[in-house]
């Protein structure tokens, strides 16, 4: 077995087996380059040279009822992490305009919480009307909906739904006790069959195993979603991840080209914990690995790079925003 030959299989469709798998997770450090060489050639048959890009707003803040170990939004952890309401519709749409301007063509609504109420359903409601109205795709991240609550969102003008699975059936229960992996999956299962595109990835760098990444994608894959985020760990203060060492570059990277060999005709969106890892120096890397979207602007708690500098850097590696006909 070679690395070209899983490549060819790759790009023939063909399932990879578990020694495939093997192989890459284990392929020597010094034939990493060629590793994102062959991810990058696989995202280019499928994406041509164009680059997703989507922007969030942390449009309500802190006190989750849930334990997420590695967020800083869970009222079970003492952290810095700002508290506050479902914001105004009329402040989400004009953030939604503000990342406009810099050629974002998706904006996610993203609230902490397990479940929306019938209020927040009405502020969510307006601002998604308002987004579409502008010509973005409005993606929500609210927790879980049911099948009303997407169905009403739908006809307003929601394009996405965002709910990630964040780990492997796994390893799920050593980061979250208080609601189970399958309502996370059934959440992903409401959202496909409501007809919205449905972004669901995870977050790496938590303590899962490699078997634990490989069987996340497996399970996204087979659930059918069309984005998958990547998120990075950003131990902070006060959560139970607070000590944990920061990804290596180089695991991070092989994590992207993994997916990118596992999930060869999905959307992979680098998104949360990309500056803690690859700090403003590595992009040109990252933006050659598989991926095929990156968030821009600030993430969810944390602060995020320059827009105008990502674009410069997006320019500098060949790659151009994509317009919003080429997805759903
Ligand atoms: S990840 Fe989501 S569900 Fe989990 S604690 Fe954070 S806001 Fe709550």
């Amino acid at each position: 077995m070679s690395l070209k030959a899983i490549y060819r299989k790759v790009l023939d469709g063909t399932q990879l087996a578990d020694s495939d798998i093997h192989f890459i997770i284990n392929l020597p450090q010094d034939r990493l380059e060629e590793l994102l060489s062959c991810a990058h050639g696989i995202r280019t048959a499928r994406f041509g040279n164009t680059l997703g890009l989507c922007a969030i707003i942390n449009a309500k803040s802190g006190t989750c009822s849930e334990d997420c170990s590695f967020c800083a939004q869970s009222g079970h952890h003492s952290t810095q992490s700002p508290e506050y309401p479902l914001l105004p519709p009329e402040e989400i749409v004009a953030a939604g305009a503000a990342a406009q301007q810099h050629g974002v063509t998706r904006f996610g609504v993203v609230a902490s919480g397990k479940k929306v109420g019938n209020q927040d359903l009405e502020g969510f409601t307006e601002a998604v009307r308002g987004l579409a109205a502008m010509g973005m795709a409005p993606d929500l991240s609210p927790g879980i909906l049911d099948h009303s609550q997407l169905k009403s969102l739908k006809k307003a003008g929601l394009k996405g739904y965002h709910h990630n699975l964040e780990t492997s059936a796994s390893f799920f229960p050593k980061m979250c006790s208080t609601h189970s992996y399958e309502e996370d999956v059934n959440a992903v299962r409401s959202g496909l069959k409501a007809g919205l595109y449905v972004c669901s990835g995870g977050i790496f760098g938590i303590g899962e195993s490699w078997d634990d990444r490989v069987e996340l994608a497996l399970t996204l894959k087979e659930l059918g979603v069309q984005s998958v985020p990547i998120n990075f760990l950003h131990p902070i203060p006060g959560t139970p991840l607070e000590a944990r060492d920061v990804l290596k570059p180089e695991e991070a990277l092989r994590i992207v080209a993994l997916y990118r060999f596992l999930l060869p005709d999905r959307a992979l969106r680098i998104c949360g914990g990309r500056l803690t890892v690859f700090g403003e120096t590595r992009k040109k890397e990252l933006l050659k690995s598989g991926a095929s979207g990156l968030m821009v602007g600030d993430y969810l708690t944390t602060t995020g790079g320059d827009t105008t500098s990502d674009l410069e850097e997006i320019a500098t590696a060949g790659l151009q925003p994509e317009n919003r006909k080429h997805e759903k």
